[in-house]
């Protein structure tokens, strides 16, 4: 959650309306795409505010000026070397990369966390430069804004309260451009990223290695998931195959061993140089969540969610959903605060007719409750003062029995809504990762015991560097750690 979050990727969607049929870039045929040339520009300029202020830049002028220049470079040797292309890195814990229309590429800090070497950083920046000069984006848009409309979310704040609209257009568009294109255009994205790789001196196996530290990162939060009972997520272009045993994804990389270079570059060591203390998971800007506790040094606040449920610290609300799904507790800004708490409540709340709300404290806080129904379903709501800003809390289950069920721990997290302590500030320091040389003899369970990640630090270690599942590093190695 940042102070200053409120994005609409409104307009991409009306812009899609428009259909035309144009060259394909790639394969020189005629595709039936959405946009011409000139509409993906602008429409990519206009979104592009949009994206930057959904998920925050990441404040690392070195780095982000190293991938531009590595994204630039196979950008020159693509397709389409004509458009203007930017490459951001994007101040996200989550692993991904994606592109708007129009040359508008990002990556976010935490699939970086994952890669060990420039070509791999290439690799990931090549397969999304394929999606662009291959216009699979405008192809693919209006396929998955179909498919997402039937995944309905609890409402529970009416839309001025820069959220759930935003939040189902994010979701639409992650539907194209985060969750990936389907089977063809991901190959395409492969083999493309490859031949670009090839062309800017880069070994384009490179694109298979990348693949498959993404698929082990997959595959280790599928385990983590398990154990925690949520859902696992998911990267786009990874499919059910490994890629050690993936055909298709090893011929159509193989295609362009014929661009490779005579000597070719990995840059492992500057890589790993640009990615030591780098910020590793919630950002204190956003809010760090630790064991289910929201720790916001800068909005000078803490909460503590029901245990189990799966807490998702997004740029616009942090919202808590219980393993079963029944149930979401979600926490936002309302805006200044102005007037009284019970004010805000009903201006953000769309209350039934005759609603009571009630004015109490919450963890010594000017504060109001409501407890009613919102589209059928029981909700309850929290306005809160803390500071300058109005915060409003709302708990909604799918039915009366889910609610009941879990009355007790939602009470419970609503209430614990307090100004931030100076421990809990303490807690609120982000993780960084550092870039240590292996001893002899050294092991990710050695590692595992000094390290902040959790009962899963095992397994986390190896996938960062490279060796899930099984993999130990070998004296003088290179190793990512994180403290
Ligand atoms: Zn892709």
């Amino acid at each position: 959650m940042t102070p200053n979050a409120s994005s609409r990727i409104t307009a991409l969607l009306l812009a899609l309306a428009l259909t035309n049929c144009a060259q394909n870039p790639v394969t020189g045929q005629q595709n039936l795409v959405l946009m011409s040339e000139s509409q993906e520009i602008t429409t990519g300029r206009r979104e592009d505010p949009k994206v930057r202020q959904e998920y925050g830049v990441y404040e690392n002028a070195p780095l982000q000026q190293y991938v531009n220049e590595i994204g630039q470079r196979l950008a020159r040797a693509s397709h389409r070397p004509n458009l203007e292309y930017q490459f951001l890195v994007v101040d996200s814990p989550d692993v991904n990369a994606f592109a708007l229309p129009g040359g508008y590429i990002y990556i976010t800090r935490g699939i970086l966390a994952y890669l060990n070497s420039e070509a791999e950083l290439a690799a990931v920046l090549g397969h999304e430069l394929g999606h662009v000069t291959a216009r699979h984006s405008v192809q693919q848009i209006s396929a998955a804004t179909a498919a997402s409309v039937g995944a309905a979310i609890l409402q529970i704040f009416v839309p001025e309260t820069r959220g759930i609209v935003g939040d189902n257009l994010i979701n639409v568009l992650g539907g194209a451009l985060l969750a990936g294109y389907g089977r063809e255009h991901e190959l395409e994205a492969d083999r493309l990223g490859a031949e670009y790789l090839a062309r800017t001196g880069y070994d384009p196996q490179a694109m298979v290695k990348v693949v498959g530290v993404l698929k082990n990162q997959e595959l280790f939060d599928a385990e983590v998931a398990k154990a925690e009972g949520r859902q696992p997520r998911r990267y786009h272009g990874l499919f059910a195959t490994h890629p050690d045993s993936d055909t298709r994804l090893q011929q159509v990389v193989g295609e362009a061993a014929r661009f490779k270079q005579a000597t070719t570059r990995t840059g492992q060591e500057e890589f790993l140089r640009r990615a030591d203390r780098m910020i590793f998971g919630d950002s204190p800007s956003q809010g760090v969540v630790r064991n289910n506790h929201l720790y916001h040094a800068e909005l000078g606040l803490a909460m503590r969610f029901p245990a189990g449920w799966r807490v998702q610290n997004r740029p616009q609300n942090v919202q808590a959903v219980s393993p079963n799904a029944e149930a979401l507790i979600d926490l936002r800004i309302a805006g200044p605060a102005k007037g009284t708490p019970s004010e805000v409540l009903r201006k953000f709340v769309r209350l039934p007719f005759g609603s009571e709300v009630t004015s109490t404290t919450v963890g010594g806080l000017p504060a109001a409750v409501a407890n009613t129904s919102i589209g059928g379903k029981p909700t309850r709501v929290v306005s809160v003062f803390l500071g300058k800003f109005a915060y409003l809390i709302g708990a909604q289950a799918r039915s009366q029995p889910a609610f009941s069920q879990h009355q007790a721990e939602i009470n419970a997290s609503l209430m614990s809504f307090h100004a931030i302590t100076a421990e809990e500030r303490a807690l609120a320091r982000p993780l960084r990762m550092r870039v240590i040389s292996a001893d002899a003899g050294l092991t990710f369970a050695e590692l595992a015991r000094r390290s902040p990640l959790g009962k899963f630090a095992e397994g986390h270690l190896r996938v960062i560097n490279g060796l899930y599942p099984r993999g130990e590093p070998v004296a003088g190695q290179p190793v990512k750690i994180v403290e």
